[in-house]
């Protein structure tokens, strides 16, 4: 069981207090996914991304905001979600958390839809704590991340039409939803119209026909946005990968040891969001890597 920092967080629904996973925002150093999963380390902590509520079974990036629609939790529709067994837990909360933000931030939902999907696809990549893995489990993970995108691009799909910058980054994590969860012909449609679109960016265009080279090749893997890298980009990663090596600027975004801080061992009911962007790294817009999230602690490596 990995160790994480906790902290006290009293819930927004029942009041209770419990401790939560308490991490201080991780940098990513590298390229995102196409799906805009951001890279190492701070996918890596995902897991903790959400807090569920050891009492009431509240799942939040955050306990303390209430919840808009507080009956939800008692329903059957929220626990069956929670006590699905075919889905790892942290994937759970996720899809939990989007129930709860439905009526309030379409954008909130398919973030958590999209995370829900990258929890499975770390079955079998990450070394977890819950049991050794069986090939049915992979299989079965692999079914439920294809659940939870085809969920995220259905969201997505509501937030339509795709304008502004914001827009384009819904659109290419929609276009790539669609491409890993095997929807060819739909991915197709989606790249097709948006390369259609007179003002598009350069970055954006790059990303759309490299999607409709994966589509074509009906590729379902993860693939990181550096194979469609705009000269610019790659020349801003390499300085700030030039920084990240030099040893007197030291790391960009800081991750504390873990002799400076205070950790304890994580009931497994528990879950976490990092916090803010740390260091001189560029900042990345696009909305799954831009969460609101409450974090105070530091994580640990
Ligand atoms: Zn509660």
């Amino acid at each position: 069981m990995p160790l994480v920092p906790t902290a006290k967080a009293t819930c927004g629904c029942c009041n209770t207090q419990s401790r939560q996973p308490d991490l201080e925002r991780a940098p990513r150093h590298g390229y995102p996914d196409l799906d805009l999963r951001p890279a190492s380390p701070l996918r890596e902590q995902m897991e903790h991304w959400i807090h569920q509520c050891p009492n009431c079974g509240y799942c939040a990036r955050g306990l303390e905001v209430a919840p808009a629609e507080p009956a939800l939790i008692d329903s059957p529709t929220y626990w069956g979600v929670l006590e699905n067994r075919r889905m790892p837990i942290a994937a759970r909360r996720f899809l939990a958390a989007a129930m709860l933000v439905r009526s309030t931030d379409l954008d909130q939902v398919q973030a958590n839809q999209m995370g829900a999907a990258w929890m499975c696809d770390d079955v079998g990549t990450v070394q977890r704590a819950d049991g050794c893995l069986r090939f049915g489990d992979l299989v079965n993970a692999r079914a439920m991340a294809v659940e939870c995108r085809m969920l995220a691009a259905a969201t997505l799909r509501e937030l339509k039409p795709f304008k502004e910058m914001v827009g384009m980054w819904r659109a290419a994590s929609l276009v790539d939803a669609l491409r890993r969860a095997g929807q060819f012909g739909d991915a197709r449609a989606e790249c097709l119209e948006l390369l259609d679109q007179p003002r598009l960016g350069e970055a954006h265009r790059l990303r759309f026909e490299l999607e409709l080279k994966l589509i074509r090749a009906r590729d379902i893997a993860r693939h990181s946005s550096e194979e469609c890298a705009t000269p610019e980009r790659r020349e801003l990663e390499g300085r700030l990968q030039a920084d990240r090596d030099n040893p007197i600027i030291g790391p960009v975004g800081r991750v504390s040891t873990r002799s400076e801080c205070s950790v304890e061992r994580v009931p497994p009911t528990s879950a976490t969001p990092p916090a803010a962007p740390a260091g001189t790294q560029q900042p990345d817009r696009s909305p799954a890597a831009q969460p609101a999230f409450p974090v105070r602690g530091r994580l640990l490596q």
